[in-house]
């Protein structure tokens, strides 16, 4: 290693050796076959790269799409050694990867992604402090290990306060808002049932929610896509709009921020970086992804590289694409209530939609389950309104939050 390149290492904290550029024709293995690997791996094949995916459930949304899928349990040491036989760089599309199997996998394939950032992103409170000590503000928090403590930050803060576990939440599970200081001895009890840390966070009263998905590369680029305002319904994402409403200046600073974290975090890959504006511009971060997000589907037809490409060049340490956006576009989500009205539409179009270009994305999945993500639809237009009125035109989600 030249000198040149030891120093590059001790700035970056990246690991020369790490470096490796990984050309199309290799094979990228995929932990979990879910929706993000699927996507992941149509954009990545088109770029002339070969997939294999680990996953227990057969017939998964990625294994339909990849040369081919392991099917077995994450935790399975056997199929996880295979996975890094058959792959020249290894992925993961979900963040509670078994710290055994990472670490097997870290010594027996390449993954630049690493487990250090999967350590950080499974738990809250670490979380709160990488993001902290990268100088960028999170909601007010309290590490809560008792009633005691929970009564007397709840005090602090007052209500209404958000109570978390630590590890193991997602859509809007493992939280309770307390809205009372009588309700704190409830939520300890329900909460502390999962067996993990806590932690109490301020209610913030945003004006809105945001994202903003960056990218990393092994050689130290950052490129950050453009923020997009999410709206949740039932905890669950319903919409991304790109622009998002928030003053120009607000979405250079969420831009920033989220670079700013990736840098100090050391990310290759994608990190997802969700945060609340307030009324006077404020933003705090909620939380992070290191994986493609849901709220980063909008960037498949609306901006020049798509988060999946993003994600490929990164890992495999390609100079990352532009991410300029292309046209204002509304990402709907089409949970398994949606379906069938979806597919109605799609058999008829009756619906004559000159002024919105409407990119079906569906997942492969059989089971159509209410509130279960089976798909999204970019809906590109001059102005987010017409986008946003051929969602209500349509009525397919007039029934959205049940
Ligand atoms: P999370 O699982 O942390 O992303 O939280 C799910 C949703 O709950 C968020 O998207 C917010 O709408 C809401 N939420 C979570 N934490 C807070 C908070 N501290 N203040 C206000 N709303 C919150």
């Amino acid at each position: 290693m030249s000198r040149a390149e030891r120093a590059a290492e001790r700035e970056s904290g990246v690991k020369a050796a790490d470096s490796r550029t990984i050309l199309p024709g290799s094979t990228i293995g995929v932990l979990g076959g879910g929706q993000l690997g699927r996507m992941l791996a149509l954009a990545g094949r088109a770029m002339g790269y070969r997939f294999v995916t680990l996953e227990p459930t057969a017939d998964s949304p990625c294994g339909q799409v990849a040369d081919r899928q392991l099917t077995a349990a994450y935790t399975d040491q056997a199929a996880a050694e295979e996975l890094a036989r058959l792959s020249d760089v290894i992925t993961y599309e979900f963040e509670n990867v078994d710290a055994g199997v990472a670490a097997m996998l870290e010594s027996a394939s390449y993954v630049p992604q690493g487990s250090r950032l999967l350590y950080t992103t499974q738990h809250r409170l670490r979380e709160k402090r990488a993001i902290e000590a990268a100088g960028v503000q999170v909601a007010p928090y309290a590490e809560i290990r008792s009633l005691e403590e929970l009564r007397e930050a709840v005090g602090r803060f007052g209500t209404p306060c958000v109570l978390k576990t630590a590890t193991g939440g997602y859509d809007g599970k493992g939280q309770w808002v307390i809205r009372a200081e009588k309700e704190a001895e409830a939520a300890y009890e329900e909460l502390s049932r999962a067996g993990t840390e806590l932690v109490l966070e301020q209610f913030i009263r945003f004006e809105r929610e945001l994202s903003v998905i960056a990218a990393r590369s092994p050689r130290g680029e950052v490129r950050t896509f453009p923020a997009a305002e999410n709206v949740h319904v039932d905890n669950i994402l319903h919409l991304s709009i790109v622009p998002a409403a928030a003053p120009g200046d607000v979405l250079a600073r969420a831009e920033q921020m989220a670079a700013r974290i990736a840098e100090a975090l050391g990310v290759v890959g994608l990190l997802a970086v969700e945060l609340f504006q307030t009324a006077d511009g404020t933003l705090y971060v909620n939380e992070l992804a290191p994986r493609p997000h849901n709220s980063g589907h909008y960037t498949m037809e609306a901006c020049k590289t798509s988060q999946f490409e993003q994600h490929v060049r990164a890992i495999c340490n390609l100079p990352l694409g532009s991410t300029e956006l292309m046209t204002p576009v509304v990402m709907v989500n089409v949970l398994g209530q949606h379906v069938e009205p979806l597919l109605e539409w799609l058999g008829k179009q009756s619906e004559e939609t000159p002024d919105v270009a409407v990119k079906v994305h569906l997942y492969g999945k059989r089971e159509a389950k209410t509130g279960r993500k089976m798909g999204h639809v970019n809906l590109l237009a001059a102005r987010t309104e017409e986008a946003l009125a051929w969602v209500e035109r349509t009525g397919i989600w007039r029934d959205r939050s049940r």
